[in-house]
């Protein structure tokens, strides 16, 4: 937990969050501007800066990150027509909240940058 963290502070409660998938390692919710008709955002519940602070032991953690994405536009209903994973890395990668997370956009047909 990093005090000043938005992502740290909605998976312990203190900010509201709509939320859509919650365990002991994971939690997702909707993005607050989506740019997509679904927009999740999936995150791990421990503070990870970003992909750069990853280390070796934290493999088997974004692999469950892939799994949520999976099962989430499943249960969004988008994953026969296709959706897009985003991690923006770093302030030259588009990061604004230093918190690692993966975007789920879906439910139109994607253009570049988002959405
Ligand atoms: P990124 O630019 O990849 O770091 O993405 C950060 C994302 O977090 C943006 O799409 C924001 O809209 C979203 N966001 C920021 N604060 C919140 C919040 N309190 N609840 C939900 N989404 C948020
Ligand atoms: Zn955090």
């Amino acid at each position: 937990m990093t005090n000043s963290c938005v992502f740290c502070k909605i998976v312990s409660n203190e900010v509201k969050a709509e939320f859509v998938y919650r365990d002991d390692q994971v939690t997702a919710f909707r993005d607050i501007h989506p740019v997509a008709p679904t927009h999740l955002l999936i995150v791990p519940n421990k503070h990870i800066e970003s992909v750069s602070a990853l280390e070796e032991e934290d493999e088997a953690l974004m692999g469950r990150l892939f799994s949520v994405a999976r099962k989430l536009a499943e249960e969004a209903g988008i994953s026969k027509g296709g959706y897009r994973l985003i991690t923006n890395t770093g302030a030259d990668g588009g990061q604004t909240v230093f918190h690692l997370h993966v975007h789920l956009i879906g439910g139109q047909r994607m253009r570049y940058p988002m959405g």
